[in-house]
């Protein structure tokens, strides 16, 4: 499979996976998608009911990447990827979390951004190359960076976050790795963190010095392993539903993008559905063939807060621009932070099970599509992260601290550290350098 730009029309071949990866956005500024249509529905219906995830995502790889990956090299990244599973749980009427917290930032871009560092490591292994990841982080996505790239030969990580405006916990996160991670605490915005990175990418010298590249979550090799638990909880409830649809809670939509990558290569979904908070800038597109970005509102699940979801582009080219497609594929729901809180309350209540307020959005979004539908059509909510992350917000809904998990748990004794330094490029350069 060969790769292109979103802005790019022409029909030339296409760029390696290789390549993509390390160019993170395309030079016409557009995101990278597969250049023609692949159908791996063989491969697909090969996966057993009981197959587990690591198998699912290195038959993929090797059926999409077979170009330039061999099974051997294939199984290498996946193994070293996913050394974490999705779970499903099934709750009442055919309704199942798909549950992708589990990896080592209790978050599902774990499995972005795993399979993104062995990627970089496999290629750059077979070169000799050293490369340096920068990236700017309000929170999630840095900590998920850090921990899929801690310890790889070749690759040397550095993360911006603004001082003293990530959680305590993301903060712990961000600055206990260690190794070949390092922390910069930039005394300034989110926003200047990413202008510096911005600058640092366009600085010659510095790019003369050092191979700079970026992890964000436009890059493909974030993207492709997302569609890997898509394919995985079709194989393992296709037998009692053939007709299963995915909810998924987004703001940038690079997840729901995933999935529909998976349906585009001949994964039989008949639909997802598109759940957001208040930033509901695609579900009023779907409503009004309109698509207007505007700023984030903050809202309880915080992971979703975008007003101008940088994957809408990718979405609008899978369909070619046709918005009667896509609104044959994807419904959308919008939920409130009141009713966010009052369905953490309920579901515990109800049926026993603790959601974390980016899935609580994506499970009552379930139940009213089910409603809608005039029955309990199967369905499975992706759980993007676990509860424990979002104590705030649990302890709010529930009157009680949810618990952390392990992987957290563990961090709380360790010291921080990080190099505190100011938010021009001067600062940065001087920090790589
Ligand atoms: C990043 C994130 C999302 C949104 O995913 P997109 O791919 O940007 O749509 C949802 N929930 C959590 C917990 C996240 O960290």
């Amino acid at each position: 499979m060969r790769f292109k730009s979103t802005r790019d029309s022409g029909s030339h071949q296409g760029i390696l996976y290789r390549d993509a990866i390390f160019q993170g956005l395309a030079p016409d500024g557009g995101l990278y998608l597969p250049t023609g249509k692949a159908d791996l529905s063989a491969v697909f219906a090969s996966l057993s009911r009981d197959v587990s995830f690591l198998e699912a995502a290195t038959k993929v790889t090797a059926a999409l990447l077979g170009e330039e990956m061999d099974d051997a090299s294939a199984e290498r990244v996946c193994r070293k990827a996913f050394s974490f599973e999705p779970e499903l749980k099934p709750l009442k009427d055919n309704l199942y979390i798909l549950e992708l917290f589990h990896g080592p930032s209790c978050a599902f871009k774990d499995f972005g951004a795993s399979f993104l560092a062995a990627s970089m490591e496999e290629v750059l292994r077979k070169e000799h190359k050293k490369a340096v990841i920068l990236t700017a982080t309000s929170g999630d996505t840095g900590s998920a960076v850090a921990r899929a790239f801690y310890g790889k030969d070749n690759l040397d990580v550095v993360i911006l976050y603004p001082s003293g405006r990530v959680s305590p916990l993301q903060e712990k996160q961000l600055t206990t790795v260690g190794g070949n991670v390092r922390a910069l605490e930039v005394r300034g915005s989110f926003d200047d963190c990413q202008r510096m990175v911005k600058e640092a990418f366009l600085d010659r010298d510095l790019n003369e010095a050092l191979t700079l590249t970026s992890a964000n979550s436009i890059n493909l090799g974030r993207l492709i392993p997302q569609s890997f638990y898509y394919i995985w909880a079709w194989a393992r409830l296709r037998e009692e539903h053939a007709d299963l649809r995915f909810c998924v809670p987004s703001g940038n939509f690079g997840n729901l993008s995933a999935g529909l990558l998976a349906r585009f290569w001949g994964l039989p979904v008949p639909g997802f559905l598109a759940a957001t908070n208040a930033n509901d800038v695609v579900p009023a597109y779907l409503k009004t063939g309109e698509f207007q970005p505007r700023p984030s509102l903050q809202t309880l699940s915080n992971a979703m807060d975008v007003g101008n979801p940088s994957n809408f582009e990718r979405m609008l080219s899978l369909f070619d621009g046709d918005l009667e497609a896509m609104r044959g594929v994807i419904a959308e729901a919008v939920v409130s932070d009141d009713e966010t809180l009052q369905t953490i309350r309920k579901v515990k209540e109800e049926e026993g099970y603790l959601l974390d307020p980016h899935t609580a959005v994506a499970y009552l979004a379930s139940r009213r599509y089910q409603e809608q539908s005039g029955g309990p059509v199967p369905m499975a909510a992706l759980s993007t992260a676990h509860p424990g992350k979002f104590v705030e917000v649990v302890q709010e809904a529930l009157g009680q601290a949810p618990p952390l998990p392990p992987q957290l748990r563990a961090l709380l004794p360790l010291e921080k550290r990080s190099t505190l330094i100011g938010n021009s490029l001067e600062d940065l350069r001087r920090a790589l350098i």
